[in-house]
């Protein structure tokens, strides 16, 4: 499948599951050398076609009709720094989020969809969106669990392809649904 339906299709997904608003999110695929395919800043992300998809070279030239994502440094410097990496995502998934801002405790472990798509997860601090701290930061933790929540934004998935990726985000925040509703119970009995 041409990499630009597939960003399409997971743009469309993401949406659809609510794990971002419209002009939220980006993902991106590797290029067969040194570029890469990343979703655009500006169009709405639930219904983007093939020809809205960004070709973006590693040197930071792009060729497209918007810019790209505000976060392509971030899947930039992924790309240069794991070989392994193939496809990032970047969601804005809602009850991951309050997860790690409440401090609660999570263990992958402890659900069997989250169990099989990731082996950890890391976090990142709360950094400006769109900045290379945020940019610096993402790539150091994803080396270390390929999943990575980043406080009162979001999170990132790393893999070698995109539905593992997304597959990844939608378990963190099925699993985050979970704990949310456990502590709830947990209160209220
Ligand atoms: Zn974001």
């Amino acid at each position: 499948m041409d990499p630009r339906e597939l960003l399409c299709d997971v743009m469309k997904t993401l949406h659809d599951r609510g794990l971002l608003n419209v002009k939220g999110g980006n993902a991106s695929i590797r290029g067969k050398g040194n570029y890469m395919w990343i979703t655009p800043s500006k169009e709405p992300k639930h219904r983007l076609c093939p020809d809205d998809i960004i070709l973006m070279y590693f040197d930071g030239r792009y060729f497209g009709h918007s810019p790209p994502s505000i976060e392509s440094k971030m899947h930039l410097y992924i790309y240069k720094t794991y070989s392994w990496v193939n496809a990032v995502v970047h969601a804005h998934s809602p009850l991951t989020t309050l997860v790690f801002d409440l401090g609660l405790d999570v263990n992958v472990s402890d659900f069997v969809e989250s169990m099989v798509s990731m082996p950890c997860v890391g976090v990142v601090d709360r950094l400006p969106p769109g900045s290379d701290e945020l940019a610096r930061s993402v790539r150091d933790a994803v080396g270390k669990c390929p999943v990575v929540a980043l406080r009162g934004h979001g999170v990132v998935s790393v893999s070698k392809d995109i539905y593992s990726a997304l597959n990844a985000v939608e378990a963190l925040e099925d699993l985050s649904k979970a704990i949310l509703f456990k502590n709830t119970f947990r209160k209220l009995t």
